[in-house]
């Protein structure tokens, strides 16, 4: 028992030494140029930002041992502000884990609902609550598995409807975990199936709207950041590049086709933003395509969630432009922003809404939103969920804040979908309304 004990303790404390010697650091420019700098230099100094900095508001980055001289150089020399988040990021992400542990010790026997959002649960227990509630609420919820990913786990997601789809009403498509280590955005989309029919305070969603839930679009990279690797941020495949046995994975948010590996984007398989062998090489992007096509006439609303940075960007990702949408998706954008504020705790940061390049200074090519407004999705958005205030060390949402995204999450997408199906009517009882394309 004993030697049993020890093993435990060492394979626990071993699990993160792979980010021996890393550190991370809070950066907060104070002006466009400094903001824009500190983006452009991650090719070079292969930084890792776990949380978005705009201008005069903090973001967090890793830097790996080889350049954090060169970083610390850098940083003097533009003469932009910031201080230690993770002096040891390894260290830090064991204590991490005894915060996990420690808030799973305390609610272990408090347990009312399958998936608690007091704590992360590891994918098999979301697939069992998936699965649970499929079966349990047969007359509206059905589980799709349209592919299994590249290691063989199903993909999964929920259609949760009173008809099946089959009277047209304006569908709503939630997705989350695309990145594998933003570990809060699995809940929002959970929390949406609890409300949806465990749940319901809004019946009007279920009367007037379809809904599609997919909390882990990314499984291989969900379960590897849970079991192995905290911070891994891709999928898992090996057939891209002769390099991928070597780095697996491809940043999904990178793999759609829109404009794909144009910029923002890296052809190095070993890099965090590596777009892909080609697009939707895939097969979890691929699940997201099949559902935005067959669904594409009826698509009210598409929010795939991501974190960290309390915004709520739309396109376009690539250049910054506005498309002919943008009114729209900026004022429904505001209203689920200012509801979510007002659900809020007084220290998390409030919400930034604004076209992703402009508000980052920072242009991606291949995001799922882009693309999804790309082929006719009116209202697509990336949520980026709230994280680090200030003076917090951690790699994860203090699990204890989990129920209070997710609740907060849910009161933004509620008012987003109601106003989404304001447009989408309105635009259904036009003369020549035209689904197609016209960005
Ligand atoms: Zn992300």
């Amino acid at each position: 028992m004993k030697v049993l004990l020890v093993f435990l303790f060492a394979s626990v404390y071993a699990k993160h030494e792979l980010y021996e010697g890393w550190k991370s650091f809070y950066v907060k420019p104070s002006t466009d140029v400094q903001l824009k700098s500190l983006r452009n230099l991650n090719p070079e100094l292969d930084l890792d930002f776990i949380s978005y900095p705009t201008v005069d508001r903090e973001g967090v980055v890793v830097v790996k041992p080889p350049f954090q001289d060169d970083f610390l150089k850098f940083m003097a020399e533009e003469n932009i502000e910031y201080w230690v988040h993770a002096e040891d990021v390894k260290a830090q992400l064991d204590q991490d884990d005894q915060l996990i542990e420690a808030q799973r010790k305390a609610t272990r026997f408090s347990r009312s609902e399958r998936v608690t959002y007091e704590n992360y649960q590891p994918l098999e227990v979301i697939y069992e609550y998936m699965d649970t509630v499929a079966r349990k609420y047969s007359q509206t919820v059905t589980l799709v598995t349209p592919a299994n990913s590249f290691e063989g786990r199903p993909i999964k997601y929920l259609k949760i409807s009173k008809d099946n789809f089959k009277s047209g009403k304006p569908v709503i498509f939630l997705d989350a975990g695309l990145h594998a280590r933003e570990w809060i955005t699995i809940p929002t989309v959970t929390y949406a199936i609890h409300k949806l029919v465990e749940n319901v305070t809004e019946p009007d969603l279920l009367d007037k709207f379809d809904w599609i839930l997919f909390p882990v679009v990314n499984p291989d990279g969900y379960k590897y950041s849970y079991d192995v690797a905290r911070l891994w941020r891709k999928t898992r495949s090996t057939d891209q590049h002769s390099l991928s046995a070597m780095c697996p994975g491809v940043d999904g948010n990178r793999n759609y086709d829109f404009f794909w590996n144009t910029v923002g984007t890296s052809s190095n398989p070993c890099s965090d933003q590596y777009a892909g062998g080609r697009p939707f090489s895939e097969v979890e992007t691929r699940a997201v395509d099949g559902i935005l096509k067959e669904h594409l006439n009826k698509l009210a609303m598409y929010i795939t969630m991501h974190s960290f940075g309390s915004m709520i960007l739309y396109s376009w990702g690539h250049d910054g432009t506005l498309s002919e949408h943008a009114f729209d998706l900026h004022t429904v954008g505001v209203k689920m922003a200012d509801v979510i504020v007002k659900s809020s705790l007084s220290h998390f940061p409030r919400y930034i809404v604004g076209n992703s390049a402009l508000v980052l200074n920072y242009r991606a090519s291949g995001g799922s939103e882009d693309y999804a407004h790309s082929i006719g999705v009116k209202l697509a958005y990336t949520f980026e969920l709230p994280g680090f205030g200030r003076g917090g060390n951690g790699f994860i949402l203090n699990p204890r804040y989990i129920k209070q995204v997710s609740a907060e999450t849910w009161a933004g997408v509620v008012i987003g979908a109601r106003e989404a199906g304001k447009l989408f009517n309105a635009r259904s009882t036009q003369p020549n309304f035209d689904n197609t394309r016209q960005d």
